[in-house]
C-alpha cells in the first residue's frame, strides 16, 4: 500500500491516529513486546492519556464503578467532536489539572478487568476502514512505538492475533463492531446538506454513550406509541445493557440512515405529524401573544400627552 492509499484509509479511521505514522500490519504479524510490573517505564503510558471510549467501554466501566451512565459521563469523561460534522465522542477524563489516568495506581490499573479497548490494544492500534461502496469494514493494525515504552525491548515475540487474545480484546471488538461501522458510515456519508442537525448528534450521543437515558427513552410512552417492539424483546432490552446497546446501534441506523429496522405502529406517522402540527401551532400562538404583549409594553412606555405632567397646566 502506498502513502496516498494509506492517507485515504487513515483519514477514514474512526479514531485519531498517533502522530507516529504507522505501517499497516496484518493480524499474523509477529511483534516483539511485553509489559510487566518490573519494566522501567511502568505506568508511563497511563501518565499521559488520550483515550477514546466506545459504548462498550462505558458500559463495562460504569458497571464496574456501580454508576449510572449519566454519572459516569459526568465524572469520568470529556466530550469532543470526532469529525467536522460534530459527531460526538467521549474521552477518558484525566486527573484534575494533570494528564494521568484517574485509575492509575502504583501497582497498576484499578479497573484492569474492565479497562477500555484502547488500553487493551496498546501498543497495537486497531484501524477499521470502509469504502463508501462497501458494507463491512476492513481491519488492519499498526504498531505504535513511542520512545518512553520499553516493552518493545523485552525479549518476547508473538503475533498481533495472539497479543489481542492475551489482552481479551475479542469481546470488546465484537461488541464494538456495530458502532465502529456506524461511525465510519456517518463519516463517509458526510452531511447531506450542510451540517447534520444537532438533534441527530444528540440522539447519537444518547444511544452511544448514555445507555441508561436510552433505556428510559425506549421505555417511554412516546417511543412505544411510535414503534411496535414485541413485549419479550422490550423486556430483554430493559433488563440487559448489552442487548440494549446492540438494539441502539440498529436504532441509530434506522433513525440516521433510514435503514428500516423497527416496525412503526399503524397510524404512528400520522399521529406524530398531528402532534408536531399541534406543537408548532402552540408555539406560533405563544409567539404571537408574546409579540402583542411586547408591543403593548413598548407603547405603554412611550410618553403620551399629559405624561410630562404639564397637560393640565394651561394658563
Ligand atoms: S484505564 Fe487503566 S490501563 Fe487504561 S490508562 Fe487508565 S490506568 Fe492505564
Ligand atoms: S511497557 Fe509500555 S505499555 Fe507497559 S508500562 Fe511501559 S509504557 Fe506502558
Amino acid at each position: 500500500m502506498d502513502d496516498s492509499q494509506f492517507k485515504n484509509l487513515a483519514e477514514q479511521a474512526p479514531f485519531e491516529l498517533s502522530p507516529v505514522m504507522p505501517t499497516l500490519l496484518p493480524g499474523d504479524k509477529v511483534i516483539q513486546f511485553r509489559c510487566h510490573k518490573d519494566v522501567g517505564c511502568w505506568n508511563a503510558c497511563c501518565s499521559n492519556i488520550d483515550i477514546t471510549l466506545t459504548p462498550y467501554d462505558i458500559l463495562r466501566l460504569k458497571n464496574h464503578l456501580q454508576l449510572s451512565s449519566g454519572e459516569f459521563l459526568q465524572q469520568y469523561t470529556v466530550p469532543y467532536e470526532m469529525d467536522q460534522d460534530g459527531t460526538p465522542g467521549v474521552k477518558l477524563r484525566p486527573v484534575e489539572g494533570g494528564t494521568a489516568c484517574r485509575f492509575m495506581r502504583p501497582e497498576g490499573c484499578a479497573v484492569y478487568e474492565n479497562r477500555p479497548t484502547a488500553c487493551r490494544y496498546y501498543p497495537v492500534a486497531l484501524l477499521s476502514m470502509r469504502n463508501q461502496d462497501e458494507y463491512t469494514d476492513r481491519t488492519s493494525y499498526a504498531l505504535v512505538q513511542e520512545p518512553h515504552c520499553l516493552g518493545h525491548k523485552e525479549p518476547r515475540s508473538l503475533t498481533i492475533d495472539a497479543y489481542r487474545e492475551e489482552q481479551g480484546v475479542d469481546v470488546y471488538d465484537d461488541k464494538g463492531r456495530g458502532w465502529r461501522q456506524l461511525v465510519l458510515k456517518k463519516k463517509s456519508a458526510g452531511p447531506a446538506i450542510g451540517k447534520p442537525p444537532a438533534v441527530s448528534n444528540q440522539l447519537f450521543f444518547m444511544v452511544s454513550y448514555d445507555i441508561d437515558r436510552f433505556r428510559a427513552f425506549v421505555s417511554s410512552e412516546s417511543f412505544n406509541r411510535t414503534y411496535d417492539v414485541p413485549l419479550e424483546v422490550m423486556a430483554t432490552l430493559l433488563a440487559d445493557d448489552e442487548a440494549l446497546m446492540g438494539f441502539g446501534y440498529n436504532f441509530l441506523k434506522h433513525a440516521l440512515f433510514g435503514e428500516r429496522f423497527l416496525q412503526e405502529r399503524e397510524g404512528a406517522y400520522d399521529e406524530r405529524m398531528a402532534r408536531l402540527k399541534a406543537k408548532a401551532e402552540k408555539l406560533r400562538e405563544e409567539f404571537l401573544s408574546n409579540r402583542e404583549r411586547l408591543e403593548d409594553e413598548k407603547y405603554s412606555d412611550e410618553p403620551r400627552a399629559g405624561d410630562c405632567g404639564c397637560g393640565d397646566k394651561q394658563g
